[in-house]
């Protein structure tokens, strides 16, 4: 199959045609229109064969991981996605493959409203990367830089599922029945938590997506916003799954330190309290508050359970 082809059957009438889209796949460039007032957000993942994914994993799972990972950044910064391009390097071109991609693509595109208005097809490793678009009111984007001391620092719904989910898929933890499906399914699919991040803006000082863990993550937004951040283990919020494995004789790392959740962690003022548990509660979803912001010598993250300091093992980063 040609890569004309592939492009026409496979990648075309994904997700719905929006009228700020002046022009979509089929030319040398697409061309968006931002509406007067907005602003574009825009954010790069790549998912690599053996690096992030299994070289045998279902395409179906993969198409829809990929895009709640970039729809996650979207939600991070409290934007509205709409558009995306999906660059393509696919060993061989097999169509069975290759419809299923697609078909759980156009499902999870058409369900977030996301457009793909343009890519890159090639052959070569497995490799798969979407950047992704949306729009945000101006002046109003969930920065990292944001924080301020004597903030409260919050979590959404639980973390640990996905970091669980792969340890008992390595064979490295057990769980059973429905608390493992659970966990495999929160790494597998992850909820990127769009109507969270809008509700946020104008409400949390500084925000992001836990993508490398909540203390590697909220070490980004101590850096940025020039603070320190403590953090009391025992308020994380964990699953029924993940309490199982606690119960098992697991401990808190994969909680705090395991990647994957795409969980929205955020700091916001302490007179916001009611106005969070307002969001909280429209939305169906737990904020849990976690700690709070402080100033320190260091721009770190501290951990600490039952007063004492808890030791965290260093978490998963590329290059190191
Ligand atoms: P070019 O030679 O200019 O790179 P291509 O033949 O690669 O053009 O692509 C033709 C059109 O198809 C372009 O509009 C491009 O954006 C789109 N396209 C190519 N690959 C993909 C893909 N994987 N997903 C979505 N659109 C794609
Ligand atoms: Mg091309």
């Amino acid at each position: 199959m040609a890569e004309f082809s592939i492009i026409e059957e496979f990648c075309h009438g994904i997700g719905p045609d929006h009228a700020e889209t002046k022009l979509g796949i089929g030319d040398d460039a697409a061309i968006i229109a931002v509406p007067a007032g907005m602003e574009l957000a825009i954010s790069a993942d790549t998912m690599v064969s053996g690096v992030h994914f299994f070289a045998d994993v279902n395409p179906a799972k993969l198409a829809h991981k990929i895009l709640a990972v970039n729809l996650s950044d979207m939600a991070a910064m409290g934007a509205e996605p709409k558009w995306a391009t999906l660059v393509l390097t696919i060993p061989e071109f097999d169509t069975d493959w290759l419809g299923a991609f697609s078909d759980s693509l156009k499902l999870n595109a058409t369900r977030f409203k996301l457009q793909i208005i343009g890519g890159d097809t090639t052959q070569g490793p497995l490799n798969l990367s979407i950047t992704i678009m949306g729009l945000l009111p101006q002046g109003q984007a969930l920065c990292r830089s944001g924080a301020m001391r004597g903030d409260d620092v919050y979590v959404s719904h639980n973390v640990g599922d996905a970091a669980l989910g792969l340890a008992v898929l390595r064979g490295e933890a057990r769980l059973d029945g429905v608390f493992r499906d659970s966990v495999v399914s929160a790494l597998e699919a992850p909820e990127p938590r769009l109507t969270l991040g809008q509700s946020l803006l104008g409400v949390a000082s500084a925000c992001l997506d836990i993508s490398d863990g909540l203390i590697g993550d909220l070490g980004h937004i101590c850096q940025q916003s020039r603070v320190s951040i403590d953090i009391d283990a025992g308020l994380i919020p964990l699953s029924d799954a993940y309490l199982q494995y606690l119960a098992n004789g697991g401990n808190l790392d994969l909680a705090l330190s395991g990647g994957d959740d795409y969980e929205l962690a955020f700091t916001a003022s302490s007179n916001r309290r009611d106005e969070i548990a307002r969001i909280a509660e429209q939305l169906g979803i737990s904020l849990t508050r976690v700690g709070s912001v402080v100033t320190k010598r260091q721009e770190a993250v501290s951990v600490s359970l039952e007063g004492v300091e808890y030791q965290l093992p260093t978490s998963f980063e590329h290059f190191s």
